[in-house]
């Protein structure tokens, strides 16, 4: 018997919990030869969802949940989930049934065939709006391009993992954490499961735009350091340009005698040197950004209750999983 852990990441997602288990439940029951255990997160809710969870633990006794002090994101939720889960399998997935439990069977199935990871990768993005799709995939792309870490495009954090790789990945215990790319970092075989996506139909997304902004620009430099090379690349070229600029110059001025320069050719090139040069200081900041928030090696989440036996530490401060 195979024990299965699933690790849910919960952000005031009270309207879809018990739907979440009740309809789970009904696909993983039927599943012979394994043992499913939930590990519900809840992401520091403002809502019942604690309440909700204290319910579904007294009501069966497979659900286990984890709560923090406040909200560190979804990123944490994953992590906090997988440092406490123990099964030879575990499941992520997220609790508003975007992620269709009926395809864990099917994907149980590429575990069973010797994949150490199944996972799933959506085929459209309907009911998502079209500037977000755009965005998303412009992300893929030039992320793809930057960094040697590839990143299959739509696919979500909805899979099944085997204890070696979700212990490898407990191994990365950085703090900003991009799972998409350190899914891919660790490497492994994983099978690909499309599915058309679903629509949220209770509650409602935790994303902003704002918050997709920043996702974007961490999980490029976090996997990445093209952009470091590119300020180097465009220091190199404006020089060779700027330095055929005064070799002409001196030529022209030589030749043909003192001629009065141009206005608006030294505003041009005071203003263009001047936007490059902060771009190249703002693409510095994000580095240096990381650094700092590295180097303070806050832990990633605090943990505030749970039904679990709790850890020495009981919050995500480097542990070493070996
Ligand atoms: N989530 C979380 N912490 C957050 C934001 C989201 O744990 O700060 C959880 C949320 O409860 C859900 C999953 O992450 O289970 C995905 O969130 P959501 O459905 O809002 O994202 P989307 O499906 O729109 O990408
Ligand atoms: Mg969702």
């Amino acid at each position: 018997m195979n024990s299965v852990d699933i690790v849910v990441p919960c952000y005031n997602e009270e309207e879809v919990l018990e739907t979440f288990y009740q309809v789970t439940e009904e696909v993983v029951a039927s599943m012979a030869g394994y043992h499913f255990t939930y590990i519900f997160v809840d992401d520091g809710s403002r809502d019942s969802t604690l309440k909700k969870l204290y319910g579904l633990a007294q009501a069966h006794e497979n659900v286990r949940y984890l709560s923090f002090s406040r909200n560190f994101g979804k990123e944490a939720a994953m992590y906090a989930g997988l440092s406490y889960s123990s099964g030879d399998l575990v499941i992520i997935m997220d609790a508003d049934l975007q992620h269709p439990p009926s395809m864990i069977p099917q994907m149980m199935k590429g575990i069973e065939e010797g994949f150490d990871c199944a996972a799933a990768r959506r085929t459209t993005r309907a009911g998502e709006s079209r500037i977000r799709s755009a965005f998303s995939s412009l992300f893929y792309r030039l992320s793809n391009r930057m960094s040697d870490v590839k990143m299959p495009q739509a696919a979500v954090d909805f899979r099944i993992m085997t204890r070696q790789m979700v212990n490898s990945i407990l191994e990365l215990s950085e703090v900003e954490r991009f799972s998409k790319g350190i899914f891919a970092w660790v490497g492994y075989e994983t099978k690909w499961y499309p599915y058309e996506n679903v629509e949220r139909t209770l509650g409602t997304t935790k994303w902003s735009f704002r918050g997709l902004l920043k996702y974007a620009i961490d999980g490029i430099t976090s996997f990445s350091i093209s952009p470091l090379r590119m300020v180097s690349g465009m220091g190199f070229l404006i020089s060779i340009v700027a330095f055929i600029y005064i070799i002409a110059t001196l030529i022209q001025t030589l030749v043909f005698g003192i001629d009065v320069p141009g206005y608006v050719t030294t505003l041009c090139a005071v203003l263009f040197l001047g936007g490059i040069i902060e771009l190249s200081i703002g693409i510095l900041g994000e580095y240096i950004a990381h650094i700092y928030m590295e180097a303070k090696d806050r832990p990633i989440y605090i943990l505030k209750t749970t039904n679990l036996p709790k850890k020495e530490t009981g919050s995500g401060h480097k542990e070493t999983f070996k």
